[in-house]
């Protein structure tokens, strides 16, 4: 690769970066790779973008995600500069091209947020009827008699 900036605009299969679970992950990932070299160092910048179908944590309604995400990682062969930091990787001298499917692959997990909700105010399901809140309501809440209030009404009589 030639000293400078150079761009790779490419999209992934899935299932080809070992984004096995295909019923979640269905369409391509979109990968744009920023790499500067200068001397023995790459600098790499992954932008990742895709889809995946989840279920919502509190509605357990499938739904579909955008992920985006960004990664840096330098890969160098100078072996002085990798003991630098734990987030520099070794590419040998003579080796023409670096994998950076595993990379990729970690981006769009980590792209994944940890509480997965259709919507920021999914209502959720009732705990007593198990009625989506989203579609429908219920009067569950109404009829529910806080034991308290019944001790109080028993005191104020
Ligand atoms: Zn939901
Ligand atoms: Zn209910």
């Amino acid at each position: 690769m030639e000293e400078g900036h150079h761009t790779f605009v490419e999209s992934e299969n899935p299932q080809a970066i070992g984004l096995e679970d295909e019923s979640r992950f269905s369409r391509d990932v979109d990968v744009r790779v920023e790499v500067d070299k200068r001397g023995k160092n790459y600098y790499i910048q992954q932008i990742v973008h895709t889809k995946a179908r989840f279920e919502c944590d509190r509605c357990l309604e499938p739904f579909v995600k955008d992920l985006d995400a960004e990664y840096r990682v330098v890969y160098t062969s100078d072996t002085e500069f990798l003991e630098l930091d734990e987030d520099i990787r070794y590419v040998a001298p003579e080796q023409s091209e670096i994998d950076i499917t595993e990379d990729i692959r970690e981006t769009v997990l980590l792209a994944i947020p940890i509480k997965l909700l259709c919507k920021h105010d999914c209502k959720g399901l009732c705990p007593h009827c198990g009625a989506n809140l989203n579609v429908e309501s219920c009067t569950c809440a109404e009829e529910m008699i806080d034991p308290r209030w019944e001790a109080l009404k028993k005191l104020l009589r």
